[in-house]
């Protein structure tokens, strides 16, 4: 007997569902993708012990950089589509992709949301986090564990054999349920979402945050995504400033994002930027 090694190790490596390829880790690429999540988990551990009132979003900057280059690793969102830093940093209003400056000095009451990226020997990591400024309102507190909550759960519906959409669901469902006890509303950011990761930090699929389940690609061991859900006090319109990077609210309202890399594994979901 001859083994058919190429094709065996192609079918493998990617999935192919109508047309696109999502890209099917082996376990010690897994490793692999564990060690750059660890590297994005410790650059943002030392933004969030650095945020506090007069603290400059391009000095957190300037701490994610300096560890992920410590760890071995490159900063992901440097030079991505020509973005000026290692962190994006996103204030108040501002949604995602808020450029880091030495003018936006951050007050007390501000809400800021951070993601960072590494690449470790290749494979990428990407993870989000959003903390006050200070002693946190009320309702930016619950804006912000709605959107984690929404994550995590999502990230429970993380299932070899599921389907893609399933933690679509399970976002727009944590974010009703968070609706229902906090006795108010959120807008849940549609023009972005979710996506598959490995080699690339942008990869197939992207992941609504919102949706019927049971649809899209067979989540398969192996795969690894992005999850990500994006919620605001208001609406769910969006706007990108001159920039063009920088993504926010039409109407003004805050807005909050959590994130980890999320592996699928026999086991259930294995979150490769969890500290
Ligand atoms: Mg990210
Ligand atoms: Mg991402």
């Amino acid at each position: 007997m001859t083994r058919s090694g190429p094709v065996d190790s192609l079918r493998l490596s990617i999935q192919s569902w109508r047309g696109r390829m999502i890209e099917l880790k082996a376990p010690a690429e897994l490793e692999a993708m564990r060690a750059a999540g660890l590297v994005v988990a410790a650059a943002l551990a030392g933004v969030v012990e650095a945020v506090r009132a007069g603290v400059s979003t391009a000095e957190l900057d300037e701490i994610a950089e300096q560890t992920i280059r410590d760890a071995g690793a490159v900063p992901s969102f440097k030079g991505y589509h020509g973005f000026p830093a290692s962190i994006c940093a996103s204030v108040n209003q501002q949604i995602v992709h808020g450029i880091p400056s030495p003018t936006q000095v951050l007050a007390d009451g501000d809400l800021i949301s951070v993601d960072c990226g590494a690449i470790l020997d290749g494979w990428h990591g990407d993870s989000a986090v959003t903390v006050s400024v200070g002693e946190p309102s009320p309702t930016d507190k619950a804006l912000s564990e709605a959107t984690r909550s929404a994550m995590l759960a999502g990230i429970e519906a993380v299932r070899a054999d599921g389907r893609l959409t399933d933690i679509s669901h399970a976002v727009e469902t944590a974010v009703h349920e968070s609706e229902r006890s906090d006795q108010r509303r959120y807008g849940i950011i549609r023009e972005y979402g979710g996506h598959g990761i490995g080699r690339a930090m942008h990869m197939e699929p992207f992941l609504p945050n919102y949706g019927k389940p049971g649809k899209g690609p067979r989540l398969r061991v192996g795969m690894a995504i992005a999850i990500e859900p994006m919620l605001t006090l208001g609406g769910e319109k969006t706007l990108e400033l001159d920039d063009g990077w920088t993504v926010i609210t039409v109407d003004g309202s805050r807005a909050a994002h959590w994130e980890h890399t999320v592996a699928v594994t026999e086991d259930g979901p294995w979150v490769l930027t969890a500290p």
